[in-house]
């Protein structure tokens, strides 16, 4: 290490350790904006009423209400939780990364799967804690993998349910195989950020887990079907000793009065919620109808249970060509190199009329890379 180096001053080795957490992009390489199909934002936009709410919401020269309460008191009646077994964040993000810091430290591991959200290993890595990676099992989540990993160091699993960056879903039975097979001192955390999208019937259980035992936390949040990203307002539900734990760390006044306002009424508009999800399964559906014929290019759209699919390139067309090709077309997606993923594209499900473009777009350009 150099001199000067050591004359300023120097991050805990674990920090030093971070990759910063990579957002989806928004324009080109050249500046140019593109059609945004990176970050699975809701392609209908917001609801009308939660706009109206914006407008009018408490006078920025006074700190909000530092609890959040108008807001956990409607999501308690949604959901049928008791208001006091919530927490909001500042988006899930802030309750995903205190959940590690408060329940491990050095010494302790923070398992979650192979190609798992990006956001747990910083938050491992952020409170000096070890990231450890489970395998998967056809990029899904492998509950015997998981549990194959616990070991008396284990103090939380995050389980993102549907999965980002593969919309995997783990099956009720299988989460609660997980749940029951764990120690009862290690924190499971299921991120339902995709929830809302999930049909109904296929309810993982998640929410009831939370609200029967002691070492479940459930954390959603208001960026994806709400399509209120820009508000940076999530939520967690679980044992009235793990949400006051949480409470003690999260930031003081951690949602803006403008999110309040918003996310308050977009909750009264459920209506908006539930055409995001029709709009998103028919969108979904049509879409990975159409790149199955592509099956023979080596491109194989995985399963999704979320706004967005992951598509594995596994023949002449390459995931970074495909990526540049449909960024010259004027749409931004995600490729994954960084994730283990070179090989995979994760596009968002936008409007009808862009997924039927990107489909032409990816069909012709598999034609010319034979
Ligand atoms: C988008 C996303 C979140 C939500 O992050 P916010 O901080 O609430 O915007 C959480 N978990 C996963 C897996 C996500 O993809």
């Amino acid at each position: 290490m150099s001199v000067e180096m050591q004359n300023c001053p120097q991050p805990k080795s674990w920090i030093a350790a971070i990759h910063a957490y990579v957002p989806g992009k928004s324009s080109g390489d050249d500046g140019r904006p593109l059609i945004k199909l990176s970050a699975n934002e809701n392609p209908l936009g917001t609801s009308p009423a939660a706009l109206a709410a914006r407008e009018n919401a408490q006078i920025p020269s006074l700190y909000p209400d530092p609890d959040s309460t108008a807001i956990r008191s409607a999501l308690g009646k949604l959901h049928g939780i008791d208001p006091a077994h919530i927490l909001c964040g500042t988006g899930s993000g802030e309750l995903l990364t205190i959940a590690a810091s408060a329940f491990a430290g050095p010494g302790d591991e923070v398992l979650y799967v192979r190609y798992g959200f990006s956001l747990y290993e910083i938050a491992a890595r952020r409170c000096g804690a070890t990231p450890v990676v489970a395998a998967d099992a056809d990029y899904g989540a492998d509950v015997d993998a998981l549990l194959a990993a616990v070991t008396e160091q284990t103090r939380v699993v995050y389980l993102a349910n549907p999965n980002n960056p593969t919309g995997s879903f783990t099956r009720k039975t299988e989460l609660a195989r997980l749940h029951a097979a764990l120690p009862r001192d290690v924190l499971l955390v299921v991120d339902q950020a995709y929830a809302e999208y999930v049909a109904p019937e296929d309810d993982d259980g998640a929410l009831a887990l939370a609200a029967s035992t002691d070492n479940v936390l459930v954390m959603r949040t208001f960026s994806k079907a709400y399509g209120l990203a820009g508000e940076r307002v999530g939520w967690a539900t679980g044992a009235p000793p793990l949400i006051e734990v949480l409470n003690r760390i999260r930031g003081p006044f951690n949602t803006s009065n403008s999110a309040q306002a918003t996310c308050l009424a977009a909750l009264a508009d459920q209506d908006f919620v539930e055409h995001s999800r029709l709009h998103n399964a028919a969108e979904r559906a049509r879409f990975v109808d159409a790149l199955a014929a592509l099956g023979n290019h080596g491109i194989r759209p995985l399963p999704s249970q979320a706004n967005f699919v992951l598509i594995l390139f596994e023949g002449a067309l390459t995931g970074e060509a495909a990526y540049n090709g449909l960024a010259e077309r004027g749409y931004i997606t995600r490729w994954l190199p960084g994730q283990g993923l070179p090989h995979g594209l994760r596009i968002t499900i936008g409007t009808a009329e862009q997924m039927d473009a990107i489909a032409a777009a990816l069909r012709e350009m598999a034609e010319a890379a034979k």
